[in-house]
């Protein structure tokens, strides 16, 4: 739907909302329940942000976000809310690790590896529960180790505190794969607050119980396309904000060469677009620091069609977990055992960037010879490959999530929510529970329009 077909809200405007994610989605809600009046200006022809449909070989899917866990309330609330059902993620059988070049199977969320590498491990995940349990929620640069952690990278902390090659391995894949980007490019602690916000280690990477639980009948990003609906008339799609003026009264926005006007702001783009944006009333130099050092992570999203779903015949769940190869984590996307088989698969960090450079044809041999690799000949002739490269959207610059690099979070981070005089701070980004995730996204929009309604206007 074209919602910038609808006739805007006419007379002077409350809230202007930069964004159509999740969060902004969220905000410009609350902010109407509350008896504002609000625009949403959107950079794309289209809303839901890193959420986007797609379809292979007839099948609808998620190019972008798509699971939820039983613990992520908003989001289910929302679904239940806007008529978007969930079903499981299909998990009936065995998992497979691909290693030294090896593949093996395994069953549960944690890879089959060396004894002493999986005790390890459990000593590890141990570690990491008690030091996560230590970051305040709202605060984790105020924790007591907060300066220590935030001057180790993710990777020299592995090189110091893990001895075996095989949870040295899991450490790397796991950072790969929940932040998409490499284990030296990323914090201690901003890796110990990851885990904390997701509800620690088993719940970030499980499947039953676990952010991988559930799926959405039809699509995930059928939700902001619902929201959207509610909102028509209040979105201008193909309007990217390109400055941000503030004054005492109020602030202009600029898109699609007009001025918008209205009493407040909430900026619901990730921090680093918000750093291309220009603001006439400089903000806080902190403020920029952060926005200007919170990078995306790098992904390529890539679905496999088949005749059938071929490993559940074999009893496999198609689950892949890779520590050697570039398409690092694979997942069952078919809806039945009869029909298309279909596999959903991520390229992450380094990986992305290395095969987003190569030309399609050469990625698609890239992602077919992992897939033999790990399934045997059987995959070698799929139906189709659909790949979603979120290095190369303009408007995400990268996915899932920001990452915070040594030193930045205790430097800057204090400020992540902190309103900019008329300018607020919604998106994933900011949220204080499952960053980086649709859930966290919902939650920053609630708190972002409940700051502005709080507000003495
Ligand atoms: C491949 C992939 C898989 C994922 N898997 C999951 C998953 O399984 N479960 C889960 O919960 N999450 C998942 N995520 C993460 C989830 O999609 C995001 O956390 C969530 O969508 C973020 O929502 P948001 O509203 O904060 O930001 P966004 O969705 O990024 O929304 C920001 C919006 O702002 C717009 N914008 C940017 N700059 C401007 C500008 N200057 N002017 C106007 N508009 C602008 C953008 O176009 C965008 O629409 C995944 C993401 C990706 C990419």
């Amino acid at each position: 739907m074209n919602y910038s077909d609808k006739s805007p809200a006419e007379g002077p405007l409350d809230v202007i909302v930069v964004g159509a994610g999740f969060a902004g989605l969220k905000a410009a809600l609350t902010l109407k329940l509350a008896g504002k009046r609000v625009r949403v200006l959107e950079a794309r022809d289209r809303v839901g942000g890193r959420s986007m449909p797609g379809e292979i070989c007839g099948q609808v899917i998620d190019l972008g976000g798509q699971w939820v866990g039983p613990e992520q309330h908003l989001l289910l609330a929302e679904a239940r809310d806007l008529g978007v059902a969930t079903y499981p993620q299909y998990t009936r059988g065995a998992s497979l690790l691909s290693r030294q070049g090896k593949v093996s199977s395994y069953h549960g969320d944690i890879p089959k590896l060396p004894l002493l590498s999986l005790l390890e491990l459990g000593l590890l995940e141990r570690r990491w529960q008690r030091e996560m349990r230590s970051l305040p929620k709202d605060a984790p640069w105020t924790t007591a180790r907060a300066g220590e952690w935030d001057a180790e990278s993710i990777e020299s902390w592995i090189l110091k505190h893990v001895r075996t090659a095989g949870a040295r391995d899991f450490a790397r894949t796991l950072t790969r794969a929940v932040l998409c980007a490499e284990p030296r490019q990323v914090s201690y602690l901003c890796f110990l607050n990851y885990l904390r916000q997701g509800g620690g280690l088993e719940t970030l990477i499980g499947t039953e119980g676990g952010a991988q639980q559930d799926k959405f009948a039809g699509g995930a990003w059928q939700i902001p396309s619902r929201m959207a609906e509610r909102l028509a008339g209040d979105i201008l799609l193909d309007a990217p904000v390109l400055a941000v003026e503030q004054d005492d009264d109020g602030v202009t926005v600029i898109a699609r060469g007009e001025r918008h006007r209205a009493r407040h702001l909430i900026m619901a783009v990730p921090p680093l677009l918000a750093s291309r944006i220009h603001f006439n009333a400089a903000l806080p130099s902190k403020r920029n620091a952060l926005n200007e050092r919170m990078p995306m992570g790098s992904v390529i999203k890539i679905h496999i069609a088949y005749e059938r779903p071929f490993w559940r015949q074999r009893g496999l769940n198609g689950a892949v977990v890779s520590t050697d190869r570039h398409f690092n984590v694979v997942f069952d996307q078919s809806l039945g055992d009869d029909s298309l088989g279909v596999l959903v698969g991520f390229i992450d960090a380094d990986h992305a960037i290395a095969a987003s450079a190569l030309g399609e044809e050469a990625r698609r041999q890239l992602v077919i010879n992992d897939l033999v690799h790990y399934f045997g000949p059987e995959a070698a002739q799929p139906l189709a490959i659909v790949e979603q490269d979120w290095t190369r959207e303009t408007w995400s610059r990268g996915c899932y999530v920001a990452h915070t690099a040594p030193g930045v979070m205790t430097s800057f981070g204090d400020v992540i929510r902190q309103p900019c005089g008329r300018i607020h701070w919604a998106g994933t980004e900011t949220a204080t529970e499952w960053t980086g995730y649709l859930d966290g996204a919902l939650q920053s929009g609630l708190r972002a329009a409940g700051e502005v309604v709080a507000r003495q206007w």
